[in-house]
């Protein structure tokens, strides 16, 4: 299956690309991990990125789409994608369409997490990363055993330069028209499915999963 998580920052995505990823055994995509990889190796590509995301602005689409058309001609993803964070623009969703249409394997659905603006703002600005291992903690829903240090490899926590405060809030007025832009994009194409993104992390697992069968079963 190729499919999208839509959503605004802090919906959700990215915990529960991990999840679903890993269950449905597609390859998890993030266009920002691999942006904060490009950026952390120091390569051209990164030091691009990096400019635009310190901001909380988007990376161009010529970077952007160019990266992401070269991850998916890679062998791994022949298992099936799921794309977290991409795409963010028309014209990305449309180089998308025009790639998967070639190697005949369309986006069978398109996820949109929906979560109140309000809850937003509390869970971004909580949100502290493990920069070894990836894991996302959260100062209030799921804090670490020992404040400030990774479970799982004590690293060293830290906050995204993207989910300090001042930059939140541009983030999620930059966010909100793109992503009502492609949800509609992919309603016209009878794609976007709208899923509950309030609750606990396991229930939203459940709403995405019933979702996602409903679309194998009918495909
Ligand atoms: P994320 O981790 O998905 O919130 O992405 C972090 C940052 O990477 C974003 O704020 C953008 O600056 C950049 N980024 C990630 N994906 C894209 C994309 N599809 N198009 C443009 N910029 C992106």
């Amino acid at each position: 299956m190729q499919l999208i998580l839509l959503g605004l920052p802090g919906a959700g995505k990215g915990t529960q690309a991990k999840v679903l990823s890993e269950s449905l055994g597609l390859l998890h995509i993030s266009t920002g991990d691999m942006f904060r990889e490009a950026a952390a190796a120091g390569t051209e590509l990164g030091s691009r990125a990096q400019d635009h995301m310190s901001r909380g602005e988007l990376v161009p689409d010529e970077v952007t789409i160019g990266m992401l058309l070269e991850r998916i001609a890679q062998p791994d993803a022949g298992q099936g994608i799921m794309l977290d964070g991409f795409p963010r623009t028309i014209p990305q969703a449309e180089a998308l369409d025009v790639a998967l249409g070639e190697r005949g394997t369309p986006i069978d659905a398109v996820l949109y997490i929906q979560v109140p603006e309000s809850d937003l703002m509390t869970r971004l600005t909580g949100r502290w990363t493990c920069p070894q291992c990836g894991t996302i903690y959260h100062v209030q829903a799921s804090p670490p055993k020992t404040a400030g240090v990774c479970d799982h490899d004590e690293t060293q926590l830290t906050q995204r330069a993207d989910d300090q405060p001042d930059t939140v809030k541009t983030r999620l007025d930059a966010n909100r028209e793109w992503t009502e832009q492609l949800a509609s994009y992919y309603e016209n194409a009878s794609k976007l499915h709208d899923i509950d993104g309030t609750g606990d992390p396991a229930g939203i697992t459940a709403r995405l999963m019933a979702a996602i069968e409903s679309v194998s079963a009918a495909g």
